[in-house]
């Protein structure tokens, strides 16, 4: 790209673009833990919008929780607040996409056993959940919800282990596929990554001498804690009152973590695994205007949806308000783009249809050229690990080829970050990255069907509760696709979804 003349920001919706499942955050030693805990989630509130949970350990030894669905600052009030005292508390914030969000969903699940009571936050996706499942079930074990996160507990559970973190260590050792968690019980706080560290979790330490795990850095800039480390993947980290203990799961010769935290979810702010996001994403940008360069006048970049969508200007229910929400976010300067030549960037295309409104905007606000510039690589397979992606069938990318996207968005040109260019930048740590997304190459392949967000359908309860219970109801595709049919039109002669 050349001849860049900044432009006044803009702002728009980006519907359908891969979504984080979950953030997590874990408090130990603060009187204030599940204050931190809610300010923590705040500053997560992009990694998931629909629902939000704080589970205390209260001075008298109980697990309290507070859940409920919506924005952090929906589920919570001071009253709320004042029913999780106690130095201990986790969060979970979390997205999903069936429906209406699922009350029954929402973290920190709490379950008893023989020993007491734990309390588990989840970020990620169990790729054999459903053989662990129908072990545990063929064994007596009866399964209040059909979350993946359950599994664990039930494993935690059955296990003859003692002390408490053997018996998580010995659970982690059966889950396959992604997982950062944190663990509550009584007077523990416990936190777990997976061999291939797919899912960040970062431990920070505030001046009171408080513990503080997070999925992202940017929690622990908001309650001034100080970064000390990543949870290295394959460990599991014990908090109590005699201090840190670490442990190691299984090792994985070579690390796996997500690409797309750097390229789309995690904060600009944040730091994971151990790279900038920030400064990752400015490569991003400098390899695609030396490889695909274009003469302009005005760049401009399309703003994060998650970003939006967590200050919570906008709910997107279907297809028709979602049309009326890139309109309303994206208001183009017709002073500044009359006549003038555009490059708009944007992070990912997933279907399609929302670059193709933008095109269509920008070129009615008098764009004489629109070249879009994507900072990551064609998007053709689904994630197995804790993203919705959608199916391989609904990615444009596996579709279609660049020219025949061009084409359907109506840009004057398109180009993607090529993934080797990805690589290159990546230097020595490439291979530390799972670009299975992009490539289609999964680091580690499921076993019997597994759980996608879209596979679950609501379950009718919409509002707040202070416990969960349990109770999820597993839809089906065709759910699924009923929702999107209803949500097809037409726009410039093209069905779009
Ligand atoms: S498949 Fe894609 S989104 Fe999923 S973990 Fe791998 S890089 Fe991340």
């Amino acid at each position: 790209m050349a001849a860049a003349t900044p432009a006044t920001p803009a702002a728009a919706s980006v519907a359908h673009k891969p979504r984080e499942e979950c953030g997590v955050v874990g408090i130990y030693g603060d009187p204030e833990a599940s204050r931190l805990c809610y300010l923590s989630l705040h500053a997560l509130q992009h990694r998931g919008q629909e629902g939000a949970g704080i589970v205390a350990a209260t001075p008298d030894g109980i697990l309290k929780s507070v859940t409920g669905v919506g924005l952090v600052s929906e589920v919570f009030n001071e009253s709320k607040l004042d029913q999780l005292p106690g130095d201990n508390a986790i969060g979970h914030v979390r997205y999903s996409t069936a429906g209406q969000s699922m009350l029954k969903n929402v973290q920190p699940f709490v379950a008893g056993y023989r020993f007491g009571r734990v309390g588990v936050a989840h970020n990620g996706n169990l790729v054999n959940y459903q053989t662990l499942r129908a072990e545990l079930e063929e064994n007596g074990s009866i399964f209040g919800t059909s979350s993946d996160t359950e599994v664990v507990l039930h494993l935690i559970a059955i296990s003859k282990h003692r002390p408490f973190f053997l018996r998580i260590v010995e659970a982690c050792e059966k889950l396959k596929g992604a997982y950062s968690m944190v663990f509550l019980t009584e007077d523990k706080l416990v936190a777990v990554r997976d061999p291939f560290g797919f899912r960040p979790l970062v431990m920070g330490r505030r001046s009171n001498g408080a513990i503080v795990f997070a999925s992202e850095t940017c929690a622990l800039d908001l309650i001034e804690a100080t970064y000390e480390r990543e949870v290295n993947p394959g460990e599991v980290l014990i908090i109590d009152k005699d201090g840190v203990q670490s442990l190691c799961l299984m090792q994985h010769p070579t690390l796996k973590s997500c690409i797309f935290e750097h390229i789309y979810f995690s904060l600009p702010n944040s730091v994971v695994f151990g790279k900038s996001v920030y400064e990752s994403r400015s490569k991003f940008g400098e390899i695609l205007a030396s490889e695909s360069p274009v003469e302009c006048d005005v760049v401009i970049a399309v703003p994060d949806s998650g970003v939006v969508a967590a200050i919570g200007t906008f709910i997107e229910p279907s297809q028709r308000i979602r049309d009326f929400g890139v309109k309303l976010k994206l208001s183009p300067v017709r002073s500044v783009l009359e006549g003038k030549r555009v490059v708009v960037v944007d992070d990912s295309i997933v279907r399609g249809t929302t670059s193709s409104k933008i095109v269509r905007l920008l070129k009615e606000a008098g764009a004489k050229e629109v070249h879009m510039r994507i900072a990551s690589p064609p998007i053709i397979a689904s994630c197995y690990y804790g993203v919705d992606t959608l199916s391989s069938e609904e990615l444009i990318s596996n579709r279609m080829s660049v020219e025949e996207i061009r084409d359907f968005i109506g840009c004057d040109s398109l180009a993607f970050l090529k993934i080797d260019s990805l690589k290159k930048m990546l230097a020595s740590d490439s291979p530390n990255f799972c670009y299975g997304c992009f490539s289609g190459n999964y680091p580690v392949l499921p076993s019997g069907i597994v759980k996608r967000v879209g596979d679950f359908v609501d379950d009718g309860l919409i509002g707040s509760i202070d416990s969960i219970d349990g109770g999820w109801l597993q839809g089906s595709k065709e759910q699924k696709k009923e929702d999107l049919d209803v949500n097809h039109e037409e726009h410039d002669g093209k069905v779009i979804v």
